[in-house]
């Protein structure tokens, strides 16, 4: 297998808040291509750390390289644009508006900087626009839905959407903050399904709890405890270090 070199790569990434250190110095790689895990116990800083990588929220230190291009200080659209993007949350959803609607608006706010319920006046004008709306439905297996208001959508569906609105943007690095949280066993197994099939032509990285999912689907895992790297390795050198045994397996 050839190595294409890092897809992304932060150096000494530190985020202050106050007093509070959510990230301190973490050094991160990911292959093109990859999926990496990352886990962590609540307020480890794992959610902080996309948020840098994505350029929501600047870091205290530290710099940030996506496909060889320094990132550090862009603004996420800017980011977006060049194909780095992160899992919207629900609350972020227009519920009143149909399924395919919240896909086409994720789509061209990629295209012209804005998330906005006037975008979509004038969509048949994009070229491309409409097939990409209709892959991503697709994808993230939505298309019996795609007429139904977000309003109406069990749980499961909506989380799926989440997914699909991330993926409106075609990036070539997605960043999924906790896919699985909530969910029932079903919708679950359904979700890590889903998630084996994004893979595909896209290097993804997924923060979770769910220890075995990330385990069964991640090439490599990234530990983070109190904002540290605490550890990185395959799902088996992970799980064999002694202080991620300690930590989460019970000694
Ligand atoms: P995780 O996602 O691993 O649960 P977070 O990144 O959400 O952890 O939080 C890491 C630490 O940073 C926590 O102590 C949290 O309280 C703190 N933190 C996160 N965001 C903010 C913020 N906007 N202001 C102040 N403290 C924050
Ligand atoms: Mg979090």
């Amino acid at each position: 297998k050839e190595y294409a070199g890092p897809i992304l790569q932060a150096t000494g990434l530190t985020k202050r808040f106050g007093g509070v250190v959510a990230n301190h110095e973490i050094d991160f790689s990911v292959r093109a291509g990859e999926l990496r895990g990352i886990i962590g116990p609540n307020g480890a800083g794992k959610s902080t750390f996309f948020k840098m990588l994505t350029c929501e929220i600047p870091p205290t230190a530290g710099r940030i390289v996506f496909e060889g291009r320094d990132i550090t200080g862009m603004d996420v659209t800017g980011v977006c644009q060049l194909g780095l993007t992160k899992s919207y949350q629900v609350n972020q959803l227009f519920n009143r508006l149909t399924v395919r609607q919240n896909i086409i608006i994720a789509a061209l706010a990629e295209l012209r900087g804005k998330f906005r319920l006037d975008l979509l006046r004038g969509v048949e004008k994009v070229p491309g626009l409409r097939e990409q709306v209709e892959q991503t439905l697709a994808l993230v297996r939505l298309t019996a839905r795609a007429d139904a208001p977000v309003a109406e959508l069990a749980y499961g569906e909506k989380r799926r959407l989440e997914i699909g609105l991330a993926l409106a943007s075609s990036p070539t690095l997605l960043l999924l903050d906790e896919p699985l949280a909530g969910m029932s066993p079903a919708e679950r197994t359904e979700t890590v399904a889903l998630l084996k099939s994004i893979a595909r032509g896209r290097t993804l990285v997924i923060i979770d709890h769910d220890m075995d999912a990330l385990f069964e689907l991640a090439e490599r895992i990234t530990v983070l405890q109190e904002g540290r790297l605490l550890v990185e390795g395959t799902p088996e050198e992970v799980k064999a270090n002694p202080q991620v045994q300690e930590a989460y397996l019970g000694g």
